[in-house]
This record gives C-alpha cells, structure tokens and sequence, in this order.
C-alpha cells in the first residue's frame, strides 16, 4: 500500500517522491509506504484551503456543514471495524481499545454536527454604557480562515477528529498535518470525508515529517490558527514561531490520582489499572502517579499489584489483550532505562518492567523521590509510581508539585473534601471517583501550567476556531 498526500481531492503519490515506512509496532511489517510531501506541496495545499475557504466553506450553510459531518459518522459507523484494525497495525493499540476510540470518534462528529446549527452570538445592552441609547451591538461567531492541524500518534484517529470535525462545523477549511507514525488511518479519514461531501480542499492532507513539512505549516502565513496536540518541546517550539496566530497546545503530563481512606479502594483499584496502562500508558493523561493515604496504603498496593499482574500481554489484535507494544522500540527502551535509573536511585520495582523489543511489562513503583524521572517527567509509558501520604494538604501540595496540570483524579466519599480538593488542584480538569484518565468528547479538555493552552472538547474546540465579530448600529429614534 502506497498512500500520499490528498490536496483538493487529488493524491500526491509519485515515484520521484522520498517516502518513508509505516512499521507495524508488534509484528514489525511494513504496513504502508508513505510518499513524503515537498515544501511545495505544502504551499499548494495552504493556498488550495485559502480559495476553498473564501468561496465555497465561508459560504457554506449550517444546516451543510451539519448534514456532512453526519453523513460522515454515519460512514465511519459503516466502517468502524476496517478503521479499528488499521490503527491496531500503524499504532499497536489493542483492538479493544481501537475499538473504543471509534466509537469515541463517531460521538465528536455527531456533537459537531449538532454545534455547527449552534454557532450563537449575542445582542448587546448598548444603552449600558453613556451614551449608548439608540444604539443596537451585535456579536457574531465567525469562522477563522484555515487551520492548521498537527496531531500525534497515540490517538490518530479521535485526536485529529478534535480539530478537523469542529473546524469544520465552524465553516474553516484544515490543512491536516498526522503522525508520521500513524498516517494510514489519517488518510483513510480524509477518503471518508470527501465520501461524505466534504468539497475537495477543505481539508487538505500533507504527509511528511514534524521538522520539514510541520514547521513550515506553522510558520506558514496564510494559517490563521494552528491546534496542535503532542510533546512540550515541540508545543514550546510551535508557540515561540507561530506569529500571530491562534494557538492550541494539548501537550503532556504526569498526571496525579489521589485516594483516600474514605474512597472505594476497588473502584480505585479497577479505575487505575486502566487508567496507568491503557495503551502501555501512551496517554496524556495516563495515571503516572498515585498518592494513597497512609491508613490503606498496604491494601490498596496489593490489590494494585494483582489486578496488574491479572493484565493479558500480547498481540494487540487478540480481542483479550490488555497490553500491546509501544509504539517503537526505542520508546520502550527509554522507559526501561528509566526504570533502571530509578532503581538505582533506591526505589522498588514491585512488579513488571521488562522488556522485550517494543514490549515493556506494566511496571508499579515504589520508594519513589519526586527528583526521578519517573516521578517528575512525562514518562509516556506503562510505568506507574505508588505513594503513600499522611494528610489531605499534603496530598494536594505534592499533586501540584510539578511543571504540568491536565487532569487528575481524586477517589473520596467525603462531597465536601472532593470539592475542596478539586478547588485547590492546579489541573485543567479534576475527575472525582475516577482516574485522571477518564476522556469525554464534549467537556473541556486541556492543560494548565505546562500542559498546554487552549481547550478541545468541541464546543470548546469551536470557541478557538472563530472570532468574534461586532456589529453595532447607530438608530434613529
Ligand atoms: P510529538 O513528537 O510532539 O509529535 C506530535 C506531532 O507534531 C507529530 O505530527 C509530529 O510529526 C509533529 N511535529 C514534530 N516536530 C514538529 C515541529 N518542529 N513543528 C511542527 N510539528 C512537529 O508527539 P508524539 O510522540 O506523537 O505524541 C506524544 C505526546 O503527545 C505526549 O507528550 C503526549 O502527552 C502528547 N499528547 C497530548 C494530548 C493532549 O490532549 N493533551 C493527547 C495525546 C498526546 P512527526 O510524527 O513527523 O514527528
């Protein structure tokens, strides 16, 4: 198979291209061959999304833009399974999960087809201010222009959903820049739009890698908005050069989860599990650390420690794995390598945490210092540290003891405490009874601190793609 980029309906495949490959992460076959785009490309596709947007989806109405983004969930429940197993093959993610995230993605494409008939402004009380009577204010939603889409490779199919669906119940068009790990199911996406209705152009595809195709995307000046989803230095790179445009940044974390004695040490135990090795803890928000109270530390490291070792290893296309490989094999080796460090540095591997190629076995660790990597720094791997703590304060000043804030989790029956504590977290967003994991496709998602800027979730999402327009009228009494 050999995919390349889509601009205005049209592939760009040729033989004289550089291309690279798409590796399967488990079995290490070539799954695809991706022929790269040119700078060139990359202009085409910028100035094809600027004629699109100025004469067909500026124009475009609601009710337009609404029935496509149906029909293509419409299509995408249609091709659910075939969209399941190619992001098991370029992503190495469990078909269980693969499937979740389709049936995530269907839910963004509907929610966005509801919103673009939703684009609300408001009517101003001119006469408020001195002066103002006699006079009407009007504040429109418009759409920004075009969109520039960078996305990651951990959820290559629901993440990029996040930025093209609102984008275009917004009435924008998107130049769509995927992983170039996971461009398979990126391009599957644009077929399935253009299957939909979506005119040629309004999202235009360029394959190429992060450095040369996605930094002159960035830079590109007739981008009015770029959304980017992925690591902290590139996000910092992307804010230090993006000019004058709009900016998301859904970067990373280490996220917190807090338990306490008065909490469901079960539910706990069955939240965090999934929560610290869902795709081998290739999530933004996977629970890297877990603060236990210090009455049922011992209990709940037990229970932690058996539901862990309970976790089925293997082929991501068996529908009973738990965990697959990671997505290469230098992801799983720096993640061992953090283990080891911290090993060294005193603290206990209670279990897991060897390695076999892209295979690293979900690792709980114990005696841990907040200085270790392991602790401090995104570790993007199913590697998980267990804390115990004394008091309510304590637990919230060393959850808030780092440089990033997505979301947390904070296991309580006490309504008073988990309100207290969920004031006081420095995060973007504060699950209470689950872990920090938890993802809806329709509240606010994003990080504070170094976790981004921003927020998805798509009313959200939409929000950050338009501008605000006032109208105001002077009238004659
Ligand atoms: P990444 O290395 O930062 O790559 C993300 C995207 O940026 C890819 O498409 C990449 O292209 C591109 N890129 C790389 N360098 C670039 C540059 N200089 N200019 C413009 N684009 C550039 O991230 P990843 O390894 O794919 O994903 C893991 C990270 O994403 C983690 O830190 C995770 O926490 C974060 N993440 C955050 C969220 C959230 O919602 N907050 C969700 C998921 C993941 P190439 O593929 O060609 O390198």
């Amino acid at each position: 198979m050999r995919i390349g980029s889509i601009i205005n309906g049209t592939e760009r495949v040729g033989e004289d291209r550089n291309t690279i490959d798409v590796i399967n992460p488990y079995t290490n076959e070539k799954a695809a061959e991706v022929a790269l785009a040119s700078r060139e490309d990359l202009d085409a596709a910028v100035n094809n999304s600027l004629e699109v947007f100025q004469t067909t989806m500026k124009k475009m109405p609601a009710h337009e833009r609404s029935d496509i983004l149906r029909r293509a969930a419409e299509i995408l429940e249609e091709k659910a399974e075939e969209f399941a197993s190619v992001i098991v093959e370029e992503a190495g993610k469990p078909i269980k999960h693969s499937r979740s995230e389709i049936t995530r993605s269907i839910q963004i494409l509907k929610f966005s087809s509801e919103l673009a008939k939703h684009m609300t402004g408001e009517v101003l009380p001119m006469d408020a201010a001195l002066r103002g009577e006699n006079r009407m204010g009007i504040v429109k939603r418009t759409p920004i222009g075009v969109v520039g889409a960078i996305t990651p490779f951990n959820f290559p199919l629901n993440l990029s959903l996040h930025k093209i669906a609102p984008a275009i119940a917004a009435g924008n068009t998107v130049v769509f820049k995927p992983a170039e790990k996971t461009p398979i199911s990126a391009y599957m996406l644009v077929k399935l739009f253009q299957e939909a209705g979506l005119p040629n152009g309004a999202i235009n595809l360029v394959m190429g890698t992060g450095e040369e195709v996605g930094s002159a995307l960035v830079t590109h000046d007739k981008v009015k908005k770029i959304t980017f989803t992925g690591s902290l230095p590139v996000g910092k790179t992307i804010r230090e050069t993006a000019g004058f445009k709009k900016v998301t940044l859904e970067l990373g974390s280490n996220s917190p989860n807090i338990v306490f004695e008065d909490g469901d040490i079960d539910q706990a135990v069955t939240s965090l599990v999934l929560g610290a090795f869902g795709f081998s803890g290739q999530v933004c928000v996977s629970a890297q650390r877990i603060y236990v109270q210090k009455g049922i530390y011992q209990e709940f490291l037990a229970k932690f420690i058996k539901a862990t070792e309970e976790l089925v290893i293997g082929d991501p296309r068996d529908d009973k794995t738990d965990i697959g490989p990671m997505i290469t094999k230098e992801a799983a080796s720096r993640a061992k390598s953090w283990i080891e460090e911290a090993r060294e540095q005193g603290a206990t591997i209670e279990t897991g945490g060897s390695q076999d190629g892209t295979v690293l076995t979900p690792a709980i660790i114990t005696n841990v210092e907040q200085k270790m990597k392991v602790v401090s720094d995104e570790a993007f791997a199913p590697l998980v540290s267990v804390m115990p703590f004394d008091t309510e304060e304590e637990a919230v000043s060393r959850t808030n003891d780092s440089i990033y804030g997505l979301q947390a989790g904070v296991f309580t029956k006490d309504i008073d405490r988990a309100m207290r504590v969920s004031d006081q977290l420095e995060m973007g967003g504060v699950w209470i009874n689950d872990a920090s994991t938890f993802r809806q496709d329709n509240h606010p998602y994003g990080g504070v601190k170094q976790s981004g800027i921003g927020r998805e979730g798509v009313k959200y999402a939409i929000e950050d793609m338009t501008e605000s327009k006032f109208i105001g009228i002077k009238l004659n009494p």
